[in-house]
């Protein structure tokens, strides 16, 4: 340096420049340009050259200052000017007016003497910046726009931004990091039904590589407990190495409820829609029932009518009574049905008999004659085929198995709107006794064999209940038997019920007619005149001692006047003008502790089994004679020491 300070880079009176200045400027990594202090050029790299507005023609000290940063225009300028006048350096980011690129513009003054001015290429850098800038406002759309609380949190836990729902969803303010948002949440796992620990929060698995999709969990939030599916995901390097994660949790709690509504009035909608078909199909069942109940009373009819003037033939008589009984049964079978179907109750299980399967079929057949001659009449003949064996016999209840028949025969008939044959086969196949129905009608598809048992199932439109097949099924079940369908759509189907037979092929039973028995004194309370009649005459019939009345009251006279002559047995119906049977039943077991109790009932026994137990035996009506004299007469010894 010389004495007056001025650098000796350049000789006085801006003369050239050095070499060694010349080498620094050509050091430099821009382009640069040194200024004198008269304002001129004294000094410009390579780069230079190409950046500035330089006249190569002319002497570079004759070149001012304001035409080469012309380019840059007036900031560039004037920066180079307050750098002349000794202010700080400055810089200023402005296009290049040659090529549009962005470029910094420095301005360095060197003592009193020089300006050292440089420009630096930026373009990429600028670009890079102004990406930036735009995924920032992307970002931040996003984090606005996503519907739920969103967070983003550095590797150590720190929740670094959070969205404005994330921000408001604390009474407490928002936490600030992962175990702070754990303590305000409570979070608690709704899928597993405990408390979610800090460890396993979505934050903290996601810091630790996984991606958790919408966790089920219930957290505390400034509106009270809400539910919430929780989202995270890790965020990561090139190299894969976590940095961070992603946070989202949505609330829905409001829509659980409305899903929750929504399925409610769902489900309303469906028991409406079942109610009603379960409605038409109890009109069609009741349809059904006035058929078949109209069917039963034919021949009682008629059997009356005969009887009036064949009353001098005994066999006929007899006759004409087994007709009535029989068509009794099947109206019975009937009520029986409907009061299952009504009330949705398994039928009892008393009353099983030994029951051969070839007299069944025999009279549903017989029965059913009436339907199949009007379907031949009207379209096609049916032809009927009886094919039965000898030894088919099962402990069952008749009436159950002629109306399992009876619909069988009844569908078979259906199937064959252009007649056909019928073939109803019974067999005894090893421990089975078995009876098949079988038709050469329009058969079944694999969907309907499928659903064919179900209740309410029906191709028949409103012409079907849907209940036979259901029917057949519930009655082969409670006889522990199973029931087959074999069809083939076009060509017929055969329906095979098999129950365990009973070896023995025991002594004919048509109408067991029981041992004669002992005298006995009893109490009929019955309001049905005819019906207690009737009794009344069956019991004196076998020389029973009866008091018959028609109330609860005349009931509770006749007992407590008995201490005489105590009853034996109390026979009593349920449905009474004055009270129930059954209260009957319970105050008479407590007065009369030996009293022998029968109750008679045109429900089916749907009382509970618990009342049942209270008395000796029920029995339905109609009440069939044999069953109620074998009852009489198998009970355990009697109350009155006369008897006993
Ligand atoms: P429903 O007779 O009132 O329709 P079922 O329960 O008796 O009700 O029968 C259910 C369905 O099974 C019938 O609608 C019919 O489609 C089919 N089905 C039953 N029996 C036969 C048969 N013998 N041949 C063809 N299809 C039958
Ligand atoms: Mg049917």
């Amino acid at each position: 340096m010389a004495a007056s300070g001025r650098p000796d880079l350049v000789p006085p009176g801006a003369g050239r420049p050095t070499a060694t200045l010349e080498g620094l400027l050509e050091a430099l990594p821009a382009s640069a340009v040194l200024f004198g202090a008269d304002g001129h050029a004294v000094a410009v790299n390579r780069l230079g050259r190409g950046c500035f507005v330089i006249d190569e023609r002319a002497p570079l000290p004759s070149q001012p200052m304001a035409v080469v940063l012309q380019l840059f225009g007036t900031p560039a300028l004037d920066a180079a000017q307050a750098a002349a006048r000794g202010a700080s350096p400055e810089t200023c980011t402005i296009p290049n007016g040659r090529t549009g690129r962005m470029t910094e513009v420095r301005a360095v003054a060197f003592g009193k003497d020089l300006v050292l001015v440089t420009a630096v290429d930026v373009g990429d850098r600028d670009a890079e910046r102004q990406r930036l800038a735009r995924a920032e406002r992307e970002r931040r759309g996003l984090l606005a726009l996503i519907p739920g609380a969103v967070r983003l949190v550095g590797l150590a836990g720190h929740i670094d931004s959070a969205n404005d729902e994330a921000m408001a969803e604390h009474a407490e303010g928002p936490p600030a990091d992962v175990r702070a948002l754990w303590e305000r949440d409570a979070p608690y796992d709704l899928v597993h039904h405990r408390p979610l620990g800090l460890l396993d929060v979505p934050a903290m698995r996601a810091l630790a590589g996984q991606i958790v999709r919408g966790q089920r969990l219930e957290v505390r939030r400034r509106s009270g407990r809400r539910v919430v599916e929780a989202y995270a995901a890790p965020v990561t390097n090139d190299s894969g190495q976590v940095l961070g994660a992603v946070l989202i949790d949505v609330d829905v709690t409001e829509s659980e409820r409305l899903v929750e509504e929504r399925s409610r009035a769902l489900l309303a909608t469906h028991e409406e829609q079942v109610r009603e078909r379960r409605l038409s199909a109890v009109g069609q069942l009741a349809a059904g029932v006035m058929h078949d109940v109209n069917n039963a009373l034919n021949p009682i009819m008629a059997a009356a009518y005969l009887l009036r003037h064949h009353a001098e033939s005994p066999a006929a008589v007899r006759d004409y009574a087994d007709r009535i009984r029989k068509a009794a049964e099947i109206g019975a079978a009937t009520a029986s049905r409907v009061g299952r179907f009504i009330r949705q109750e398994p039928v009892h299980a008393g009353g099983d008999e030994e029951v051969d399967v070839s007299v069944l079929a025999d009279e549903v057949l017989d029965l059913t004659e009436p339907m199949r001659l009007r379907r031949s009449s009207e379209t096609g003949e049916v032809r009927i085929v009886r094919s039965f064996a000898e030894a088919a016999r099962m402990r069952g209840i008749p009436g159950e198995i002629r109306e399992a028949l009876l619909n069988l025969v009844q569908n078979a008939i259906d199937a064959m709107p252009d007649g056909g044959t019928l073939t109803v086969r019974t067999a005894r196949e090893g421990t089975d006794a078995c009876i098949a129905v079988r038709d050469t009608g329009v058969g079944m598809s694999a969907e309907v064999r499928d659903r064919a048992f179900e209740p309410f199932f029906t191709t028949k439109g409103s012409k079907g209940s849907g209940l036979g097949l259901a029917e057949v099924y519930g009655i082969v079940r409670r006889h522990r038997g199973t029931a087959t369908i074999s069809s083939v759509p076009g060509h017929g189907t055969e329906i095979t019920l098999r129950f365990p037979a009973v070896s023995s092929p025991a002594a004919v039973q048509v109408a067991p007619e029981p041992a004669p028995q002992a005298p006995r004194r009893i109490l009929v309370v019955e309001d049905h005149e005819d019906g207690r009649e009737f009794l009344r005459r069956i019991l004196e019939g076998d020389g029973h001692t009866v008091d018959a009345v028609g109330s609860c009251q005349g009931a509770r006279d006749r007992l407590g006047a008995s201490a005489e002559a105590p009853y034996d047995l109390l026979l009593t119906d349920v449905g009474l003008p004055d009270g129930s049977g059954w209260d009957l039943v319970r105050e008479a077991k407590a007065a009369h502790p030996r009293l022998r109790i029968g109750v008679i009932t045109g429900w089916e026994p749907m009382a509970g089994a618990e009342k049942v137990r209270e008395a000796e035996f029920v029995l339905r009506k109609p009440l069939r004679a044999a069953e109620l004299k074998a009852h009489i007469a198998t009970g355990p010894s009697l109350a009155s020491p006369s008897h006993a």
